[in-house]
């Protein structure tokens, strides 16, 4: 029996159990620390939606690592207004960095192409994406993922992070837009 939620007067059902997504997120941090066994990386968890996955993909990394935060912005509502702004961080130092950007979801790929560049500037030493959910059929953008948790399909979720319109990131499972 599929539990359902309803926010703002939409319906979503459950989609991604609090177990499942625990341990996916125990394969990516393993993952990781294989591929950064020579490295100190830097989670960069882009806000707000990722501040969730960050949480548990830091205290399932089993190895040395660092933390900084920043703010982008390109949604409203279930559509991506396609604009990308830096609200706050990257006033700390990055350069020679190892950075694994953390992601909660890669939609369009449109705020990521756009934020790479910027980053860039910061003259890291290297950048990763780890995102917890990959829309595949929604990619327009061109971006490597070198992490991925689940490819799910182009449905709007929400939970565990993920907002509806400001709701619903508490929620500790992932929800799907119910098809009308
Ligand atoms: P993109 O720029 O790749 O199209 O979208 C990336 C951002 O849009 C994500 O970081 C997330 O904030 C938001 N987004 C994309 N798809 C969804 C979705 O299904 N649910 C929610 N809540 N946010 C989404
Ligand atoms: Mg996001």
């Amino acid at each position: 029996m599929s539990k359902e939620v309803v926010i703002h007067g939409r319906a979503f059902e459950s989609f991604l159990s609090e177990e499942a997504i625990r341990r996916r997120i125990g394969e990516m941090a393993a993952m990781i620390a294989d591929d950064y066994a020579e490295r100190l990386p830097l989670f960069l968890p882009i806000l707000n939606g990722s501040f969730v996955f960050a949480a548990d993909l830091l205290r399932a990394y089993p190895a040395e690592c660092e933390l900084a935060f920043v703010k982008l912005s390109s949604y409203r509502g279930m559509r991506s207004s396609g604009r990308v702004e830096t609200l706050i961080g990257l006033d700390l130092d990055l350069s020679g960095k190892d950075i694994v950007i953390v992601e909660d979801i890669v939609d369009s790929g449109r705020t990521l192409s756009d934020f790479l560049p910027v980053l860039q500037t910061a003259r890291p030493a290297s950048v990763a994406i780890a995102s917890l959910l990959v829309k595949p059929d929604a990619l327009e953008f061109p971006l490597e993922i070198a992490y991925r948790g689940f490819e799910i399909p182009t449905r709007f979720v929400v939970g565990y992070g993920l907002d509806y319109d400001g709701l619903g990131r508490n929620l500790p499972e992932i929800y799907q837009l119910k098809e009308r």
